[in-house]
Order: structure tokens, then sequence, then C-alpha cells
């Protein structure tokens, strides 16, 4: 049986940071992933906050597609607002990202097995000792290890089968359906959101250029059988209509889960990152910075835990998640309070809070975004949106 500090399941950008980590802190550690290459398949629109981004890293240009200044909402009567932000995000070469992330790993000290699927984790009752591989000849081989890393991914089938109540309920879950559209024209600083009960019932329909010719078009619902299976047919009626001479070349489909709190985050000594511990952003599904951040405390926290030794297991629910929660906690409870808000909107609020913003906007500039000013204007202006306060509280 071989033997690792630590073994990282899943080479997206959360074990990725989480393998770089304790390869830095001169650790052994084995990360494997289960596909070809980190990166491939693709299954991702590819939109991130710069801000956020570069607190976690600091960018290569070639891992930036375009960079975004504008963001337009289009509410279901065709009103708009569009709002200045310069700087504001960047649309992503995510098999790039993803790659290089695991490269960086590996350049630290990470060894990284590819093609090969962790399938659960063994232990004495108390800790988890070994994980099982099948490699790609469909070898199953023991691995030792004193510490593990979930990072699997929304299927986190890892932390499900060493006890987790991970299984995703179909109600907690955001079915995404995107497309890959080519020979269109669009402004490339500029993504656009549109709203309402035709377009994305119960969610939000994005275009996010990669070029000035091609863009990453999605639509993202609650999912429910009869609204995933609509989906198709609205995102066809809505390129069609829009992009006249449309060509779409890659088509994609997954899932993202809500946030679900503390407990999805460790069981013994296997930490969970990433969309495995369900650390996404509920109301808009974007979990990329999220995974690379509790990644990256998930790694430190595992380098921490094997420096001290059995001191270290005492400790280990104040390092992993206890620190990338004392900065996350709140800010992923309010974007899953606000996404219980948000799937109550009708079409006539859209309307309203789209008058509302270019109100706002026409007096404010971004750079002086005043959330709290900007929610009391709109419940003072709009007194009928009181009645969704509650699912804020
Ligand atoms: C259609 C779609 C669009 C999205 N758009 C955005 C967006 O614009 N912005 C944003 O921020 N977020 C977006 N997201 C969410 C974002 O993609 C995820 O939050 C992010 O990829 C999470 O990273 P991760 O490392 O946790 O998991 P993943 O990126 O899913 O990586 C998990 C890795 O683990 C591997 N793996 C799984 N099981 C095993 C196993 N048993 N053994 C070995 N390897 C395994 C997988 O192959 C994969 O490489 C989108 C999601 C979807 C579905």
């Amino acid at each position: 049986m071989s033997m690792y500090d630590a073994v990282v399941i899943g080479a997206g950008p959360a074990g990725s940071m989480a393998a770089y980590e304790i390869a830095s802190a001169g650790y052994s550690v084995l990360m494997v992933e289960k596909h070809k290459r980190p990166g491939l398949p693709m299954c991702c629109a590819e939109g991130v906050g710069r801000i956020s981004f570069e607190k976690i890293i600091d960018p290569k240009p070639e891992w930036i597609s375009s960079r975004i200044d504008t963001v337009r909402v289009v509410a279901p009567d065709g009103s708009d607002v569009s709002v200045a932000y310069p700087g504001a995000g960047y649309i992503l070469e995510r098999p790039r990202l993803d790659y290089d992330l695991a490269q960086r790993a590996v350049a630290a000290g990470c060894r990284l097995e590819c093609e090969t699927i962790g399938t659960h984790v063994d232990g004495n009752g108390d800790r988890f000792e070994s994980i099982e591989l099948r490699r790609p000849d469909g070898e199953r081989v023991m691995v030792k290890a004193a510490i593990f890393i979930a990072a699997d991914g929304i299927e986190s089938q890892i932390a499900r089968r060493a006890g987790v109540a991970n299984a995703v309920d179909i109600e907690q879950v955001e079915s995404i359906l995107e497309y890959r559209v080519e020979n269109i024209d669009l402004k490339v600083d500029t993504i656009e959101f549109f709203v309402g009960n035709d377009v994305a019932p119960k969610g939000y329909l994005w275009v996010f250029p990669k070029s000035p010719n091609s863009a990453n078009i999605g639509l993202g619902i609650i999912s429910d059988t009869k609204r995933s299976e609509e989906a198709g047919y609205r995102l066809d009626k809505f390129v069609e209509k829009n992009y006249p001479g449309a060509v779409v070349t890659h088509k994609t489909a997954g899932l993202t889960p809500k946030y679900q709190g503390k407990k999805m985050f460790r069981i013994r000594n296997l930490l969970a990152a990433g969309d495995a511990a369900r650390a996404l952003d509920s109301l808009t599904g974007a979990g990329i910075v999220n995974a690379m951040m509790s990644g990256k405390y998930a790694g430190a926290a595992a380098a921490e835990y094997l420096s001290d030794g059995v001191d270290g297991y005492n400790k280990l629910d104040n390092l992993y998640p206890g620190r990338f929660l004392e900065v996350k906690a709140d800010e992923l409870s309010l974007y899953l309070k606000l996404k219980n808000v948000y799937i109550r909107l009708k079409d006539d609020d859209f309307i309203d809070i789209i008058k509302a913003l270019r109100e706002y906007f026409t007096e404010n500039s971004t750079e002086g975004i005043n959330t709290g000013r900007l929610l009391a204007g709109l419940i003072r202006t709009r007194p009928r949106l009181i009645r969704l306060v509650k699912y804020l509280l």
C-alpha cells in the first residue's frame, strides 16, 4: 500500500488549490482526477467577479477571454438597466485555468494521477486511514494518508460514502443548460441577464461574451422536471430571436447546488471543498471563486493538521471549515436568503425593481453602491415588495 500525507480527490479549482497548499508546505500529496486531464470536459459559464478572483490568485492573461465593465439587466417588458462598473469581472478560459492550477500544484510537488477514480475512504471508526483508487486499467489499489480532501464536485461520492448526508434534493439545485454560441455580434465588455417568467421561470438567462462574436448563453432554473424539460425550448427561442444567424457550437448541462451550511464541510479527517461542500453562491450558482477559496483554506488546514500531529485532530474543526466560514458564512447565507426572495418575484416586481435601479444608478456611481440604502430605497418606493422581506430574516 502506498502512503502519502494527504490525498485530494478531484483536480478542479478546489482540489488543485488544496493540493498546492499542502505540497507547498512540504507534505507529500497525491491528487487524483477521473478525467484525462484537469479542465476538460468543461461545464461552466466562466464568469467571475474580478476583485474576489484576484484576492485568491494573480490572474494570468491566458486565463481571461474578456473583461467586463458593464452589467445589463433586462426586465420581462424589455426595459433594462445598464450599470457601468469598470473592472467588474472576467469571463475566463476555464479549461486553461483548471489545467494551470493543477500544474501549479504539481510544480509545488504534488503527484497528479489522471483517469483515476477515488471510490471511498476507509478507517477505524475514529479516523479515515486509506482510500480506494480505481486506476485506468481497472486495477483497485488502497492508498494510506493522514488526511483526505473531497474536491470531487457536485457528485461528491467520497463525502457521501464517508457519511455526509449530501444527496442532492431536486429542490436544492439549479439546472443549467448552456450553449457556446458563435457568429453573433455583441459588446465584449458587457454581461447581460434576462429575467422574468417567460424567459427564465424562477431563474435567469445570461449572455457572457467570450469575444465580440461569441458567447456563453445559458439558462439556470430551479430544478423541476417540467421546467427543466422546457429549458432547451426556451434557450433556443431566445437565441433565435436575439441572434439570427447564430451557430451553436457546443451544448452542456449541469447542476449547481445550494449552500447547506457547516455540516457539508468535514467528517473526521475528510475535508470537503468547493461544490463538494456546497460552497456556492446560491443566488447565481457561481462557485469558481468559492471553490478556489475553500480549497485553499482546506489545504492550509490540512498542512497545519499534519504539522501538529495528534493535537491537530482536536483543532481540525476550527481550522476547517472554521476559518473559511469565519470569512464566508455570512455571505453564503445571505445569498441563500436572497435566492428565496428571488424565486418569489413576479414579472411586475422585476419591472419595478429594474425601474428603481435605473433611478438609483443615475444618481449614484457604482463605486458607492450601498446595498442597505439600495434595498431600503426599493422597499420605500415599492411597498409591495415588503411581502418578501420575511424571506430575508
Ligand atoms: C453549466 C454551469 C455553469 C456554471 N457557470 C459558472 C460561472 O459562470 N461562474 C462560477 O463562478 N461558477 C459557475 N458554475 C459553478 C462552477 O463551475 C463550480 O462551482 C466549480 O467548478 C466548482 O469547482 P470544484 O473544484 O468544487 O468542482 P469541479 O470543478 O466540478 O471539479 C471536480 C473535479 O473532480 C473530479 N472528480 C469527480 N469525482 C471524482 C472521483 N471520484 N475521483 C476522481 N476525480 C473525481 C471531476 O472530474 C472534476 O474534475 C457553473 C456550473 C455549471 C454546471
